[in-house]
């Protein structure tokens, strides 16, 4: 709200607010600058933090991690493939094994860019000209889904946090858990849809429950593979979700979901 505000309070002033605009670009070169100053020394930190906790803890860590990087796949594949499909058909009642074919195109772009925002474009043309959803529904969810629905990112970032407090050897009491889901939902939800966000916002997850940041550094080194698979469930929840609202709407084309052709349709009427 702040910044809304602030940000038309720039655009009235004038002058000023141009002046202002043009500090708040040069600072964004500086951060953005840093940032990549800090991705370039992150593998050497995470070779000093993988060291220093294998010296410590013995490499039955690498047992631990390898069981991490399972789960948290198994339980994506799980989402991917059984609970969106689910949801689908209890909520829009077609059938989930189109949904899934039409699909593949965009979760393999998801797969490999990583990237729900880069995969927008994708995600929106197969809703809306394969999956029967009505233009007016589709470019409003799918680019608010891209933005804020990451359900793959909240699966990682639950899981993340119970294995590292498992090795800081760490107990967590029941509202501890019900901490993290609450956290780790809205922590998916203000992760932006590029390459590894999921795990910097991690951290919002990791210091509300108490456990210490550093222990990102644990995880960073299997996530890339994890980041794929999550962004390709995250645009399947987008399109998933989208699918479910046209036909809420009265919006949504079974005779483009299903493919029937325009001979069908005249029968049909
Ligand atoms: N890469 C994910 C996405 O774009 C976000 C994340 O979990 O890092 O959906």
């Amino acid at each position: 709200m702040f910044a809304l505000l602030f940000g038309i309070a720039m655009a009235l002033v004038g002058k000023p607010g141009e002046r202002l605009k043009g500090f708040f670009d040069d600072f964004n070169d500086v951060i953005m600058k840093l940032v990549v100053i800090l991705m370039n020394l992150a593998p050497y930190g995470v070779f000093a933090l993988m060291a220093k906790l294998f010296t410590e803890t013995g490499l039955g860590m690498i047992a631990g991690l390898a069981k991490y990087f399972f789960l948290v796949l198994v339980v994506l594949i799980i989402h991917g493939l059984v609970v969106h499909p689910f949801l689908l058909s209890a909520l829009a009642r077609v059938k989930p094994g189109i949904f899934l074919k039409k699909m593949r195109d965009a979760q393999l772009f998801g797969f490999s860019t990583a990237s729900s925002n880069a995969t927008m474009p994708i995600t929106l043309e197969t809703v809306t000209k394969r999956l029967g959803v009505k233009n007016s529904v589709g470019s409003f969810t799918v680019p608010l889904g891209a933005t804020i629905n990451m359900d793959g990112t909240s699966i990682m970032q639950g899981v993340a946090t119970v294995f590292i407090a498992q090795v800081y050897g760490l107990d967590l009491s029941v509202g501890d858990y019900l901490m993290v889901i609450l956290t780790a939902t809205l922590a998916s939800v203000g992760t932006a849809g590029v390459p590894g966000v999921g795990l910097i916002m991690l951290a919002m997850v990791l210091q509300q429950v108490g456990l210490p940041v550093e222990g990102i550094g644990l995880i960073i080194g299997v996530d890339r593979l994890l980041d794929m698979t999550r962004t390709a469930v995250n645009v399947t929840g987008d399109a998933m979700v989208s699918c479910v609202v046209a036909k809420s709407e009265g919006d949504f084309d079974e005779d483009v979901y299903y493919d029937r052709e325009a001979g069908k349709k005249l029968e049909d009427l």
